[in-house]
């Protein structure tokens, strides 16, 4: 048996319209999105947001209200869980207890009748493509969690599915073993080239993984944008806000599509909100500092990340502002130092003002 080429393994997933309440709640209110074949799309989103119902229906966990899903064109909306293309891996590692590593990752093969000799050598296959080829013996709770999520993923790739599905599948990890499954899981999609729905709160671990990632707000997609052009083209003040830090300042409009913000003007980006009252939102790494005697701005806290210092400062009018800045250029902005600030001479967005 071979594995497929990669250009084949993929499928095209299409969320169409979804919308599900539970009583008062709606989960999804519309939700239109598409994960292209070979993909690694994730789904992130404050707790609440509709991801896990979205992600659920692909697995038939879960029924929409209305709206459908279409895998490689077909609805499989009212198709039953068991006889989808999916493999799914859950953020609790959900292995059977009673079973060997072996057998779990053997389960779905047997429950659809693969011939044992076939099952053994498949099961072999997976357990050496998650790193796991010397534990097949072994039972789940004498593995460590990472190993255990492993063999989920092992499970979950068994039927050679054409989409593959993970709900926070590292939220239960230390942060060491979350960080290499990360790449780990990454290199695998990449090699089998399948279509991974993965849903995450942890916009790190989205941007980092995803070739694209879709913001989800209270059950409605924001923007689906791959991760460089989510960081710097944010198409709501939701994304910029949710996605990476950032700052919002004070500011006011001035004319020629100009905004006045810690006495610079500045060109806005994109489109103007009523004013003339502000906010701007600006990202640490556009923000320098310099100590300067005579500078409007107070230093609270800086905290030393290498060879990035992110300095928090007190505005004058009110507000504080972070910045990133090169540890070099951090060393004399101490706790109650005064500053100078400057923005980075480039278009902002800007959004109403929150005191508005
Ligand atoms: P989290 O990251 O917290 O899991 P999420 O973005 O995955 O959040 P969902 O689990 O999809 O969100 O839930 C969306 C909304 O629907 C939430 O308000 C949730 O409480 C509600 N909800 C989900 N499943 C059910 C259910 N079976 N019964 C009642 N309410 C539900």
């Amino acid at each position: 048996e071979r594995t497929r080429p990669a250009a084949a393994t993929g499928a095209r997933v299409e969320f169409r319209s979804l919308r599900r309440a539970f009583g008062p709640t709606t989960a999804l209110d519309g939700l239109d999105l598409t994960a292209e074949p070979g993909e690694l799309l994730a789904l992130l989103g404050p707790s609440g947001c509709g991801k896990t119902t979205a992600l659920r229906m692909v697995a038939g966990f879960e029924q929409p209200d209305s709206g459908e899903v279409l895998v490689d064109g077909e609805d499989i909306t009212r198709v039953p869980a068991n006889r989808r293309d999916a493999g799914m891996v859950f953020q609790s590692y959900s292995l059977f207890p009673n079973l060997t590593v072996r057998d779990n990752v053997s389960f779905g093969m047997r429950v659809r009748k693969v011939p044992a000799a076939r099952r053994q050598a498949r099961a072999a296959e997976l357990l050496e493509l998650v790193g796991l080829p010397r534990h097949g013996d072994r039972y789940p709770h004498q593995l460590s969690g990472g190993q255990q999520q492993r063999v989920a993923l092992a499970r979950a790739l068994a039927l050679e599915p054409r989409v593959l599905l993970l709900d926070e599948p590292l939220s239960a990890l230390d942060a060491k073993v979350r960080l290499s499954l990360r790449e780990e899981i990454r290199r695998l999609q990449l090699s089998l080239g399948i279509t991974t729905v993965f849903v995450t709160h942890d916009q790190e671990e989205a941007l980092s993984m995803a070739d694209r990632v879709a913001v989800l707000n209270a059950g409605r997609l924001e923007q689906c944008a791959a991760p460089a052009e989510l960081y710097a083209r944010p198409a709501t003040a939701f994304v910029a806000e949710f996605v990476g830090t950032m700052n919002r300042l004070p500011g006011r409009l001035a004319d020629g599509g100009l905004v006045v913000v810690a006495g610079q003007r500045l060109p806005v980006d994109g489109v103007v909100p009523d004013g003339p009252d502000v906010d701007v939102l600006v990202r640490p790494e556009n923000v320098t500092a310099e100590a300067d005697a005579e500078g409007a701005a107070t230093v609270v806290s800086s905290s030393f990340f290498g060879a990035v210092t992110r300095v928090h400062l007190d505005l004058p009018g009110g507000g504080t502002v972070k910045a990133d800045l090169s540890s070099r250029d951090a060393a004399d902005l101490v706790p109650g130092a005064r500053a100078s600030l400057r923005l980075a001479p480039q278009p902002v967005l800007v959004v109403p003002g929150a005191a508005a």
